[in-house]
């Protein structure tokens, strides 16, 4: 192991001794951060790759050691409902708890499970708060992986950056712990304040066989989520052929309306070829299309279309009046808006428009 992952070496958190070895020292132990509950040997790593059972101590290899860095529009994460036109500090570890054939960040998420080096920058929770001061940022966001897998890293960093002044925001994949999410705490007196889930399918076969996980726990999440009072926006990347029909579309968006509410932004996002999944094309513009009028007939009031241009597919419209709120193109939002927002109420009809504004 060289210098820099040693100074990454730390103790985990939420893992449990399940049996104790003949030294005395607990031979297996249990992760409980995510809802695989890894039953980890002495010596052996999670299936994340980035936690391991060292002589009966359960370690992060990742704390401390983020590996992309970037300071992005929030717009990017997505989210469009808080703090719009804000710049959000972004950072992401190895590692990830899900294995998805069409993975984006394959060579960040999935490097440790096919045995290549835990590396990165070591950046200790206090260099990354200021950095993230420095940059003018408002917000932090733990993202690029699954910030789940890199907890101990998350939760100190969130803890100085609330003491400072700036938001947290989780952009997930929902498969944490029932106790993870409770370590997080509430928008008011936990660590974060937002975040942006995938919701990837809406069936068990799609979870199962392309991304190696469950979507039962991500449901159960995301209402537990809502109680905890964060501002939620989803995001599905729809897949031709794997995740697009029409049946389960509707079934996703009536879940939305039914456990997160109406007002849930859900963004629609183009699938393009990647990782693992070379052989589907380019979600087509009438699909994406198709998807949003079935969001708006389950009752969704905010669906959004993303990586892909097209009128409309980003604005913000009130969801009393229609009245245009906010106008986005890629991840710039537009000035200029006639009416627009008013201290988060439509311009034209005066109803709240749900989000953080400011
Ligand atoms: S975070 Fe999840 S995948 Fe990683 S060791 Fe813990 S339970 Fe296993």
């Amino acid at each position: 192991m060289d210098e820099a992952r040693l100074d990454a070496v730390h103790e985990a958190r939420l893992w449990k001794p399940l049996a104790t070895g003949a030294a005395g020292q607990n031979a297996k132990v249990q992760c409980r951060l995510c809802s695989h509950f890894c039953a980890i040997e002495d010596g052996e790593r999670g299936i994340c790759a980035v936690r391991q059972n060292q002589g009966g101590t359960l370690n992060t290899l990742v704390y401390s050691l983020p590996s992309a860095i970037s300071v992005d529009p929030v717009e990017k994460k997505p989210l469009y409902h808080f703090l719009p036109g804000s710049r959000t500090f972004s950072f992401g570890t190895m590692g990830c708890n899900m294995s998805c054939s069409f993975c984006q960040n394959a060579q960040l998420s999935q490097s440790p499970r096919l045995g290549r080096p835990v590396n990165g920058h070591i950046l200790p929770p206090q260099a990354l708060v200021d950095a993230a001061l420095e940059s003018g940022s408002k917000s932090i966001s733990y993202t690029y992986s699954e910030p789940t897998v890199f907890f101990e890293l998350v939760e100190d960093t969130a803890r100085l950056a609330r003491g400072r002044g700036l938001k947290n925001i989780l952009v997930t994949n929902g498969f944490m712990s029932p106790e993870c999410l409770d370590a997080f705490g509430t928008a008011q007196d936990g660590l974060i304040q937002a975040a942006n889930v995938d919701l990837k399918a809406f069936t068990e076969t799609f979870y199962k066989d392309q991304c190696g996980a469950r979507l039962a726990p991500v449901l159960a999440n995301l209402a537990h989520m809502r109680t905890l009072g964060w501002w939620l926006e989803l995001t599905t990347l729809l897949i031709p052929g794997l995740n697009d029909s029409r049946a389960e579309l509707a079934e996703m968006a009536a879940f939305i309306v039914r456990e997160l509410g109406p007002d849930t932004p859900w963004h629609l996002s183009r699938f393009h070829p990647a990782y693992r999944l070379l052989d589907k094309p380019v979600t087509p513009t009438e699909t994406l299309l198709l998807a949003r009028e079935i969001g708006h007939a389950a009752g969704l009031k905010y669906v959004y279309i993303g990586n892909a241009s097209g009128v409309g597919f980003g604005e913000t419209r009130c969801g009393a009046c229609g009245a245009l709120v906010l106008e986005r193109e890629g991840f710039q939002v537009r000035g200029g808006v006639p009416g627009g927002l008013s201290g988060g109420h439509c311009s034209s009809c005066g109803v709240v428009v749900p989000g953080v504004w400011s």
